[in-house]
């Protein structure tokens, strides 16, 4: 059994992380609007690709099926968009949603969308990695509550994302040393990462999975768990309640029932 016995786990982009919004609005949007050449509708396009992205239950789905999604949506509304069934039959069937996979399908396919929708992905990778460190900041209130988490819990960050960038930024802001173990993209899904985690000997009812989307809740769904949403647009907020509610909350032994039943509602009622 593991000596501290209790297990937060805590994901990044958008939770722990402020990075989901600049990634968005500077970076995916915009290098869309480029690509496809879509600037007399640029307006309603970003609006729409933020909400998508950002501030419904889509938040954090995969780039290339927020990218079909966009492109379906604006064939329909302004402009067709050549080879869009290219793009839907390679999200829809690919095993693997990655600029990897994408490579791969080009080699065989030669396909023109599928082209651009690499170079789009590339660009938004080298518009990211440009991005000033004062756009990758933690939200506030995360150092303060990881700080005291860390005196009853182990710690684990959960991403989707690459091990490499998640450890830097982590490193950067000076979060790492609360950390016992980092999961990320090549750990696996985070259901799979939290479960990897869960076996090395904590009670369900002593793990809680700390995130900002869909995902994450379905993750610790999967694995029995609590979940803690962070809400977006109100995170400073949340990580503050965090520390001085729902921590002592799963300490206590009273985190499940109406508690965990009010956070889920926040959650779904925040991403409408
Ligand atoms: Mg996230």
């Amino acid at each position: 059994m593991n000596p501290k016995k209790y297990l937060i786990c805590v994901d990044s982009d958008g939770c722990a992380m402020d990075t989901m919004n600049s990634k968005h609005i500077k970076c995916f949007g915009p290098y869309m609007v480029k690509e496809w050449g879509l600037e007399n509708w640029e307006g309603p396009i970003l609006k729409r690709w933020n909400q998508v992205n950002l501030y419904a239950m889509t938040r954090g789905i995969n780039r290339f099926q927020g990218l079909y999604r966009a492109l379906a949506e604006i064939a329909e509304k302004y402009t067709p968009i050549d080879g869009l069934e290219e793009l839907r039959d390679w999200v829809e069937l690919t095993p693997e949603l990655s600029n990897e996979a994408l490579q791969r399908e080009i080699r065989k396919t030669d396909s023109f969308i599928l082209k651009k929708a690499l170079r789009w992905s590339e660009e938004v990778n080298q518009g990211i990695q440009a991005l000033d460190g004062k756009e990758k900041l933690p939200f506030p209130g995360v150092k303060e509550a990881l700080a005291q988490a860390r005196d009853f819990a182990d710690l684990a960050v959960v991403s989707s994302a690459n091990r490499q960038a998640v450890v830097e930024e982590w490193e950067a802001h000076g979060l790492m040393p609360y950390m016992k173990e980092v999961m990320a993209q090549d750990a696996g899904t985070k259901a799979r990462c939290i479960q990897k985690l869960a076996q090395k000997g904590y009670d369900r009812n002593r793990i809680l999975m700390v995130g900002d989307a869909l995902g994450d809740y379905k993750a610790a769904q999967e694995n029995g768990v609590y979940f803690y949403p962070i809400l977006a647009q109100r995170e400073a907020e949340s990580w503050e309640e965090f520390r001085v509610e729902a921590m002592p909350r799963l300490k206590d032994g009273a985190y499940g029932g109406s508690y965990q039943k009010e956070k889920l509602k926040a959650f779904t009622e925040n991403l409408k």
